[in-house]
């Protein structure tokens, strides 16, 4: 497919970005980002930076991914990744892990 070019820059440093998703692999993960547009420096940057632990399985989250949010009784939140085997039936909200915090948190209808 020949799609017209299109001027691509990274958010965060304002370098060209010539393919999307922007690819890395950290530390055993891999992740494909669309959006923002940022690239492969300033997303390893960002996931050396702003990755969270899973609360369930003690792994890695990368910045920019979709996480199961649990509640903890301190007002505090737990993420966990997005997977059945750690969004257990307990976390009944899902949200985006952006830069070092929760994006677009919301609670899961139950119906
Ligand atoms: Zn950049
Ligand atoms: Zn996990």
């Amino acid at each position: 497919m020949n799609r017209p070019e299109v001027a691509l820059s990274c958010v965060d440093c304002g370098k060209s970005v010539e393919t999307l998703p922007t690819f890395t692999s950290f530390r055993g993960q891999e992740t494909y980002l669309f959006h923002p547009i940022v690239c492969v420096d300033c997303l390893v940057e960002t996931c050396q930076q702003h990755s969270t632990a899973c609360a369930n399985c003690g792994e890695i989250i990368l910045p920019y991914s979709q996480v199961g949010v649990l509640k903890e009784s301190h007002g505090r939140y737990l993420v966990v990744h997005m997977t059945t085997s750690c969004l257990t039936v307990g976390g009944a909200f899902h949200g985006f892990w952006g830069k070092g915090q929760l994006l677009n948190f919301k609670e899961i209808e139950a119906c």
